[in-house]
C-alpha cells in the first residue's frame, strides 16, 4: 500500500530493515501530563481559544492544540487549556564541544561550547542526521536531570566560554534555553543557538535578548524544497536573518547541498544575492556536504565539485567569509578578504594559527567580522 507524504514524514522506520514501525501520531497520544509534572512549564508564546483548546506562538506553525494533545514538535502539550512545555530541564544530549563544531569559525575560535539538547523539533527533515532525537518526544529519550542553574555551574566547571543549544531543535524547548541563557549571562558565559530558525518574531526578539550567536540553517532558497525536504515556509526563516542582523546576533549561516534538492547553482545564486543584499558580505556562509541518511538513504554524498563549485558561486556574488563543511581539508582556514592571508588555520575542529590581533588581521591590519577574545 501506498503511504502518503504527510504519513511518510510522520513515521518511524526501522534503522536495520526501514519497515515502518507506527505513525508518529499515535506514540504523541500515548502519555498525559499534568502541570505539577517534573519538567512540565507553562509556555512562554500561546493564546487560549475558546473549549480549552489553546494556540502556541513559539513558531510559524501556530499549532493549535486539543486538550492533552501535543504540538507538531511534541514538546509541549495542552493541560487543562493551557499550553505547557515537556522539554523543561530533561536534555537528552549533554557535552562539551570546541564552538567550531557548531559550526561557528568567527565566534571566540579554540573556545569549549558546553552543548545540549532536548528530544523533538519543528520540522521534519528528510535528510536529519540527528533524527533519533529529532522525530521523537521528549518523554522518549533517557534524558538528565538538568535544571538552568546546574547547565551554568557545569559550563563555569568545564571552563566553557558559551553554552550551545544544538543537536536538536532548540525552538521546541525554547523556554528551558530562554532561561538557562539569562543565567549564563550573569556569569559572562555566552549563548550559542544553532537552529533551523523556524520561530516566531516574538519568540525571536525575547531570545535575542540572550543570546550571543546563531548558527542558523538556510537549507535551500525555494519555499517548494522548503516544505517538501524540511516541512516549513522559506519566509519566516527570511524574517529571522533579518532580525538577527537587526538585533546585533553574530551568525554563521550553515547551507547543506543536497543532490537533486539544493545543489542548483541558479538557486544558490539567488541566495547569495539575498544574503549580501539584506544581510551584507560579513557573516560567514557554510556550504555542507551531505551525507546519505535517514529517508535519503538512496542519495549520494554531495560531490566535493559541487560544493566548489558554490564556494565559488558565493565569493562571486561578493560574500567575504565562505567555508566548506564535512569535508575534510576543506574549510579549514579563514582567509583575509583583503590581502588574502590565512588569518585563522584549523585541522578538523583543532584551532593551529591565530593570526588575528585585536580582531585585525596581522598581515594587513583588516578587519575580520566576528566576536574574538
Ligand atoms: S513550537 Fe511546537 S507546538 Fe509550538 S507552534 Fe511550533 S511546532 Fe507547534
Amino acid at each position: 500500500m501506498g503511504i502518503s507524504r504527510r504519513d511518510f514524514v510522520r513515521t518511524t522506520f526501522c534503522a536495520a530493515c526501514s519497515a515502518a514501525l507506527f505513525p508518529l501520531d499515535l506514540a504523541w497520544a500515548e502519555k498525559r501530563f499534568s502541570a505539577t509534572d517534573t519538567h512540565v512549564k507553562e509556555a512562554y508564546f500561546y493564546k487560549e481559544l475558546a473549549d480549552g483548546v489553546v494556540q502556541c506562538g513559539t513558531c510559524p506553525h501556530e499549532c493549535v492544540v486539543l486538550p492533552d494533545k501535543r504540538g507538531r514538535c511534541r514538546a509541549k502539550t495542552n493541560i487543562d487549556g493551557k499550553l505547557y512545555t515537556i522539554s523543561y530541564a530533561n536534555p537528552c544530549v549533554v557535552h562539551v564541544d570546541p564552538v567550531e563544531k557548531k559550526p561557528l569559525q568567527h565566534f571566540y575560535p579554540g573556545t569549549k561550547a558546553y552543548s545540549l539538547a532536548v528530544a523533538g523539533c519543528n520540522f521534519h527533515c528528510l535528510n536529519c542526521q540527528n533524527w533519533e532525537i529529532s522525530q521523537t518526544s521528549p518523554d522518549k529519550t533517557r534524558n538528565y536531570n538538568l535544571p538552568p542553574d546546574e547547565v551554568v555551574l557545569m559550563a563555569a566547571g568545564y571552563g566553557c566560554k558559551s553554552i550551545a543549544y544544538t543537536y536538536g531543535e532548540a525552538i521546541t524547548f525554547y523556554e528551558y534555553m530562554v532561561d538557562i541563557s539569562a543565567k549564563a549571562r550573569e556569569l559572562g558565559i555566552k549563548n550559542v543557538w544553532v537552529s533551523n530558525a523556524y520561530i516566531s518574531q516574538a519568540a525571536l526578539n525575547r531570545l535575542c535578548d540572550v543570546i550571543d550567536a546563531a548558527s542558523v540553517n538556510l537549507k535551500s532558497f525555494s519555499d517548494k524544497i522548503y516544505w517538501d525536504l524540511n516541512g516549513g515556509h522559506l519566509e519566516p526563516v527570511l524574517e529571522t536573518f533579518k532580525t538577527l542582523h537587526r538585533r546585533g546576533i553574530w551568525m554563521e549561516i550553515i547551507n547543506l547541498v543536497i543532490p537533486t534538492y539544493t545543489d542548483d547553482m541558479e538557486m544558490i545564486k539567488r541566495m547569495c544575492g539575498w544574503i549580501l543584499e539584506n544581510l551584507g558580505p560579513e557573516y560567514p556562509l557554510h556550504f555542507s556536504r551531505f551525507h546519505p541518511l535517514y529517508k535519503l538513504v538512496h542519495l549520494p554524498p554531495t560531490p566535493v565539485e559541487v560544493l566548489q563549485e558554490a564556494e565559488a558561486v558565493a565569493l562571486k556574488e561578493g560574500l567575504h567569509y565562505v567555508y566548506i563543511g564535512n569535508v575534510p581539508g576543506l574549510g579549514d582556514k579563514t582567509i583575509c578578504p583583503n590581502c588574502k592571508r590565512t588569518v585563522i588555520k584549523r585541522r578538523g575542529y583543532t584551532l593551529l594559527q591565530n593570526n588575528l590581533n585585536a580582531g585585525k588581521c596581522k598581515f594587513c591590519g583588516t578587519r575580520i567580522s566576528g566576536r574574538w577574545a
